[in-house]
């Protein structure tokens, strides 16, 4: 008997995801033994009989009632499988994205930077020509994100500034987005000019607070790089509004990331979070993923009670985006690896930056490319075909799956638990906010999203 349900309980509260329909329903007792045993495959008659000596019949009548009329419109799943909705995934997009290894220099020593080792080289102008060209070459009129990225690449301001300005004189510039992932040193006056005259988003790269920080992101001399940075952000006070901290989890930093979220919202720093993919300090085995899920847990714990004591808090920045509870939105947890392409110093193509320099995955040189089309990946999700997570999980990102377990389109298990927890989480919140916040939960999903019609919510606590 196929399944279509999992349950959470969370901050006092009991949560069902229908992961086929995509519906979060809110439970009491009754309800949930309703769901569970109904899940289970039991009949409606069956499930009377099974909680008649638990409940009254008044009660039982009630929740059955429920269930039916959610089975008939489609919000709970139907054991008749013809009739349940196809579990479809939307993946569909045009190549939008495109990330320039503007410099393979730096002005850091960090310890574990996988740029030390290479040959110190500057991209051409003429290599940054041909990749803006290609991605706007087949002018669809979507946004396209244009990400300087290095080494450090404001080493390289005056490329970056080549760049705007051919966006600009070939009037795309209303299609373009700007970002830059930069160690946070080097701002300056005119930095700062050339990212607000841009709306450039600027994405700071830190480790964790003060004493982890330090251990490994150091200058040249080796001095540390925390306080440094802090202070630029101190001093060009409208970096606040426009960069987030880009926070990557190791097994080393991960006892200290949740005083990092908390610092982060003590200073009202807008807070990225990535887990990296290494054998040596990533998440692995069971028990290092382990300790990551309850770090999670124990943040979105203290999220949820801020939010319910109205504090202002920023949404716990592992989660998934809301937005792929809904069927017809694609998750963006889908691995975006056609619809990107990243430029390396010497003009070698990538389909992501996390492959730069591995020689199995250049898919061909800017130089000889006349078309976006070759270098598409065939993301095969049969390894995903049997778990309830694929709706949101899409079968994860393809550089982890291959550190991992050697192959783009298989995860492990260790993965796929972390990935699981992070999807449980995720539905966990939007139920508690749906149920205790509704109104965050407007402001973060906005309107339309919001709206009865839409809401992937059902509260079935009250019967
Ligand atoms: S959790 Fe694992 S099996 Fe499930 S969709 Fe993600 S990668 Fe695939
Ligand atoms: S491989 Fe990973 S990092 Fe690269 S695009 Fe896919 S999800 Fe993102």
């Amino acid at each position: 008997m196929d399944k279509f349900m999992v349950f959470f309980n969370f901050c006092g509260d009991v949560f069902a995801y229908d992961f086929k329909t995509s519906f979060v329903f809110s439970l009491n007792i009754l309800t949930y033994d309703v769901l569970n045993k109904y899940n289970e495959g039991n009949s409606i008659k069956e499930i009377k009989v099974l909680l008649t000596n638990k409940y009254d019949k008044t009660s039982i009548d009630k929740a059955i009632e429920a269930l039916n009329i959610l089975i008939d419109n489609k919000i709970i799943s139907s054991h008749n499988k013809e009739s349940n909705e196809n579990f479809n995934v939307v993946t569909d997009k045009n190549c939008e994205a495109l990330t320039l290894m503007l410099t393979n220099r730096c002005n850091f020593n960090c310890n574990y930077c996988f740029e030390k080792n290479k040959k110190k080289k500057d991209m051409s102008k003429e290599i940054i020509k041909k990749a803006i060209d290609l991605l706007f070459l087949d002018n669809d009129n979507d946004k396209k994100t244009i990400s300087f990225f290095g080494g450090e690449p404001l080493l390289k301001v005056d490329l970056i500034e080549y760049a705007i300005n051919y966006i600009k004189q070939n009037n795309w510039n209303n299609l373009a987005v700007f970002s830059i992932t930069t160690n946070g040193s080097l701002y300056n006056d005119r930095i700062m000019e050339i990212i607000k005259q841009n709306n450039i988003y600027i994405m700071t790269s830190v480790d964790g607070n003060k004493e982890i920080h330090d251990k490994n992101r150091v200058t040249m001399d080796n001095k540390p790089t925390f306080d440094l940075i802090m202070d630029k952000v101190k001093m060009y006070s409208d970096l606040k509004s426009i960069s987030t901290f880009k926070n990557t989890i190791t097994k080393e930093t991960v006892k200290d990331y949740f005083d990092f979220y908390k610092y982060c919202n003590n200073n009202d720093l807008d807070l990225t979070t990535a887990i990296v993919a290494d054998e040596e300090v990533g998440f692995n085995n069971e028990n290092d993923v382990d300790e990551l899920i309850n770090v999670y847990k124990d943040i979105c714990t203290y999220y949820i009670n801020s939010v319910k004591q109205n504090e202002s808090i920023q949404l716990p920045p592992f989660l998934r985006s809301f937005a792929s509870l809904y069927p017809d939105i694609r998750s963006d947890n889908f691995c975006p690896i056609n619809d990107k392409f990243t430029i390396d110093t010497n003009g070698d193509m990538y389909a992501c930056h996390r492959f730069c320099g591995d020689d199995n995955f250049i898919v061909g040189n800017i130089n000889d490319i006349k078309s976006l089309n070759p270098i598409h990946y065939n993301k095969d999700l049969s390894y995903c075909n049997e778990c309830w997570a694929k709706r949101i999980c899409l079968g994860g990102c393809i550089h982890e799956n291959y550190i991992y377990s050697g192959n783009i389109v298989k995860s492990n298990d260790a993965l796929c638990k972390l990935r699981k927890s992070s999807i449980e989480l995720t539905v966990a919140i939007y139920g508690s906010l749906c149920k205790n916040a509704p109104d965050k939960l407007r402001n973060i999903i906005g309107e339309s999203l919001y709206d009865k019609n839409t809401l992937r919510y059902l509260p079935l606590y009250n019967l």
